[in-house]
């Protein structure tokens, strides 16, 4: 455990109060830091940042984002629908593969405009044709980008375009999948200089795709968090009550989620039951609970969870959009509560094992003086002169293993909504709503907060404007450099090292 300052025991304290003392020399570079942590006690993530369930926060892209970043997404469950989250999952588990399987298939019948219909919902061209348009059929060809790249006749039929089966390169199900054996078929790829490469059984029936452009992201992004078929990792937020959550887990599962986040403003003992029906059902799913803020209700989660559970949010209060603290009187300071909770994790470690603690909210990269200073700047990207990654290393050195983000990431292209010019602000900006704002308790998410039985619904939450800060590919970057330049000031290598060695001071 880290070294804290005795005035800090029994306090209150929120991450601007304390700073973190650097006692000794560093002898490498920054970029020697390695920042991997565990996010759930089976999953490690190479960047600690994970970004928040919420609706101007987490969809597919800002999923995606984080993921090919090292961090991970929550998909919020503030859709209309329980299909829309899963399309959502969708996106992100066929962003980036090694091997597709269950690819979008079309029968020759379909048209070009078919085609553009399935780039438009996951983002891609590239189509295998089969006999009845489904993977039950022969192959009959393939459509790819170049095929319809200049066709403007929407209505022409698939076989018209398509590079029928006789021309196309295959590879075989016993060389490939079956051995696990992504490299024979990047060779394969390479040498025909292919966009698409289908995977066949012996009856010639599509079972997977590897893609070219697959493989260039592979090599891109040498943090991303995957799993073992190379594709990005998702958790889906789920609701605190079983009859509701039931209903996403099943799909969300099918569809390739690695984990459920079982959201709420304060855990409630159904939580428990649905990590149980988790573990029972669905056992290679990891169940993160929460939100807590006190060593009581840490212990009381673990020990009546088990290892149903896989890591806790901590956190009630402190987001940027909530009001929770100064409207019901209820929170706590962000730092004590992460500090409690993790000491609380530590001590039933050896019973229980690793809980792995996630710091929710209150991160703040622009303080308020520092917003001044952006205004004045009337920028429209990040400017690194106004940012301070320290909220984050403080949280880490506190004992949390990742930090869960909503208001540093609602200003980025990747989260959802358009950024808009306000004339009052003089500057971009986008939306930024508390999921107990009346505004989203609209849809779903009054559930959150236990307000979905109840007529009179008080908020918790407030609708908020950011600064627009462009892209998260931009942006990322430099929040893990700083975060690791942090830790490399006080001559740490490790998240782990930090939290047993860092000096913790009062300011
Ligand atoms: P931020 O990073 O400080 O903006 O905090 C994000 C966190 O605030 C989320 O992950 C949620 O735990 C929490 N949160 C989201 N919406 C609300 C709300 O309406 N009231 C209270 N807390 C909220």
């Amino acid at each position: 455990m880290a070294r804290l300052h005795p005035s800090l025991v029994n306090r209150e304290f929120w991450y601007k109060d304390i700073t973190l003392v650097p006692n000794r020399l560093p002898d490498f570079e920054r970029d020697e830091v390695d920042l991997s942590t565990h996010f759930t006690r089976d999953i490690r993530l190479k960047t600690p940042f994970v970004s928040s369930p919420m609706d101007t926060v987490t969809g597919a892209e800002m999923a995606i984002l984080m993921a090919l970043f090292g961090g991970i997404g929550v998909l919020h469950f503030n859709y209309q629908t329980v299909e829309e989250q899963i399309t959502e999952v969708e996106k992100v588990k066929r962003f980036e593969a090694g091997f597709v399987f269950k690819p979008v298939i079309l029968s020759p019948e379909h048209t070009i405009m078919d085609v553009h219909r399935v780039n438009d919902k996951y983002g891609f061209f590239s189509v295998p044709i089969t006999e009845d348009g489904t993977l039950k059929s022969r192959l009959v060809g393939i459509v790819t980008r170049r095929d319809i790249r200049y066709r403007e006749d929407m209505a022409t039929p698939l076989k018209k375009v398509m590079t029928p089966r006789a021309r196309l390169v295959v590879a075989r199900k016993e060389d490939t999948v079956d051995r696990n054996d992504l490299e024979h078929a990047n060779k394969i790829i390479r040498k025909h200089n292919l966009d698409t490469l289908p995977i066949v059984d012996r009856h010639d029936r599509v079972v997977a795709l590897v893609t070219d452009s697959d493989l260039k992201k592979n090599e891109m992004y040498p943090l991303a968090t995957k799993n073992e078929n190379k594709q990005l990792r998702v958790f889906v937020a789920v609701e605190s009550r079983l009859a509701l959550a039931r209903k996403r887990i099943g799909p969300a599962r099918e569809a390739g989620a690695d984990g459920i986040v079982v959201d709420a403003g304060i855990a409630f003992r159904e939580q428990i039951e649905i990590a149980r029906y988790c573990r029972k059902n669905f056992p290679g799913l990891q169940v993160v609970l929460g939100n807590v803020d006190s060593a009581e209700m840490v212990k009381t989660i673990i020990k009546e969870a088990g290892d149903c559970c896989d890591a806790l949010r901590v956190g009630v209060g402190p987001g940027r959009a909530c009001i929770t603290q100064q409207h019901l009187g209820t929170g706590r300071a962000q730092g004590a509560a992460v500090l409690d909770c993790a000491l609380a994790a530590r001590e039933l470690e050896p019973e229980y094992g690793l809980i792995p603690i996630i710091a929710d909210g209150g991160i703040r990269v622009l303080d308020a003086p520092d917003e001044a200073v952006y205004r004045k700047l009337s920028t429209l990207t990040v400017k690194s002169e106004v940012f301070k990654p320290g909220d984050i290393s403080k949280a880490l050195a506190l004992g949390a293993q990742t930090v869960m983000m909503g208001s540093v990431l609602a200003g980025l292209d990747e989260s959802p909504g358009e950024r808009e010019f306000d004339d009052e602000e003089n500057r971009m900006v986008k939306k930024y709503r508390g999921m107990g704002s009346l505004e989203a308790m609209e849809k779903r998410s009054a559930v959150r907060y236990a307000m979905d039985k109840t007529k009179i619904r008080v908020p918790e939450g407030r609708v908020i404007k950011v600064p627009y800060r462009g892209s998260g590919y931009v942006f990322l970057p430099e929040l893990i450099a700083g975060v690791k330049q942090s830790l490399q000031k006080q001559a740490f290598r490790t998240i782990e090292q930090l939290q047993r060695e860092a000096d913790i001071r009062p300011i």
